[in-house]
Order: structure tokens, then sequence, then C-alpha cells
């Protein structure tokens, strides 16, 4: 199975548990988190709305609520990129454990996480943080 993710929901897929904007946002992430565990799923990458920004209430005519939080969002999916190749299409499996590589310290998340809401109820930023 194929997913395509935007750079930063790599970080939050790997810090998920069950929280969301809503019921059929958390669903479909909780669907898109067990698929992305399962063998031979692939991953190509995105910048812009991706299989996890479908369910959400915040996609509104293509942006992420608005013009100015869209940007913020691109921003942070950019800096996860940067370290990725974007033309690839990545063993899923393989790309998580690159994520666990990329990003092993507080200060290596600083410019994706630090302003995120979802802070306390992540277990990826809460792994770092706690690592410290
Ligand atoms: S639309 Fe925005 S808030 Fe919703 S999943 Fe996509 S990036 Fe996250």
């Amino acid at each position: 199975m194929k997913l395509h993710l935007r750079g930063h929901h790599l970080l939050c897929l790997k810090g998920f548990q069950g929280y969301g904007y809503d019921e059929s946002f958390t669903e479909n992430m909780t669907e898109v988190n067990a698929m992305r565990k399962s063998e031979n799923a692939t991953v190509t990458l995105t910048n812009s709305p991706d299989d996890i920004c479908r369910a959400c209430p915040n996609l509104k005519n293509g942006l992420c609520v608005d013009e100015a939080e869209n940007s913020r969002i691109i921003r942070m999916d950019n800096e996860v990129l940067k370290k990725l190749d974007i033309e690839k299409e990545y063993d899923a499996q393989e790309l998580f454990e690159k994520i666990d590589e990329l990003f092993n310290s507080k200060e290596s998340v600083s410019e994706i996480c630090f302003n995120c809401r979802w802070h306390e109820k992540c277990l990826f930023y809460q792994k770092l943080s706690n690592n410290r």
C-alpha cells in the first residue's frame, strides 16, 4: 500500500496516541498509523495536503486553516523534507527508522515541534524531552 505524507506528519505519526481534531480525523490517522507499520507499505513525501489532512476539519480549500497557518505548516514540513529525498518512494518501515536517526534530540525538532499544540499528547516529543 502507498501512503502520501507531508513532512511534519512523519513526526506526528511517531507520537500519535489516539488524539485528534475530531472523530473522523482520529479514525483516519489511526488507520494511516497502522498502514505505515505494515510490511510493504511505501511512502511518498509532500509539503501539501496528504493522507492525514484529507480527513481533517481544518483543511479548507486546500489550505490548513488559512494562508498564514498554511505557510507555517509548510515551513514545518520543509524542515523535515530537507533531510530526506522528496523524489523517492520510501519503504515505510525504513523511513520511520530514518526519522528516529535524524530527529533524536529536542533541539533537532525545535523548528518543527516547539509551537505545536499537541506537545503534551505527543509520545515522540515527550520521549525526546525525557532524553535530555
Ligand atoms: S490540515 Fe493542517 S491541522 Fe489538519 S492534518 Fe493537515 S496539517 Fe494538520
